[in-house]
């Protein structure tokens, strides 16, 4: 099992220096990670460091079902109904 990080990734560096493996690198486009050596942080953490760390909700998923560890809503806090009510609702001025 490994995380995946996605187009959503800021380059912010935050996750690179908790990775218990080394496993994020940089890449022109984004930072990835190495699926070969991500081991979800097991045996070293309770929770993946990256995601635990990452302030982009959605930036980091599963890589095989392709869900997110931080799903829309839950840094900000905004419900995700809410934003998309509120762009509907500019879109129509
Ligand atoms: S889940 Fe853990 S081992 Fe995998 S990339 Fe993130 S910090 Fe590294
Ligand atoms: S913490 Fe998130 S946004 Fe920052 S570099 Fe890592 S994946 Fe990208």
């Amino acid at each position: 099992m490994a995380l995946k990080i996605n187009d959503l990734c800021v380059n912010c560096w935050a996750c690179v220096d908790v990775c218990p493996t080394q496993s994020i690198v940089q890449t022109r486009k984004h930072f990835v990670i190495n699926p070969t050596t991500c081991t979800e942080c097991e045996g070293s953490y309770e929770d993946p460091q990256c995601a635990s760390i990452c302030p982009i909700e959605g930036a980091i998923v599963e890589q095989r079902t392709r869900k997110p560890l931080n799903p829309p809503g839950s840094l900000t806090g905004i419900p995700p109904e809410l934003v998309a009510a509120v762009a509907a609702e500019m879109r129509a001025r």
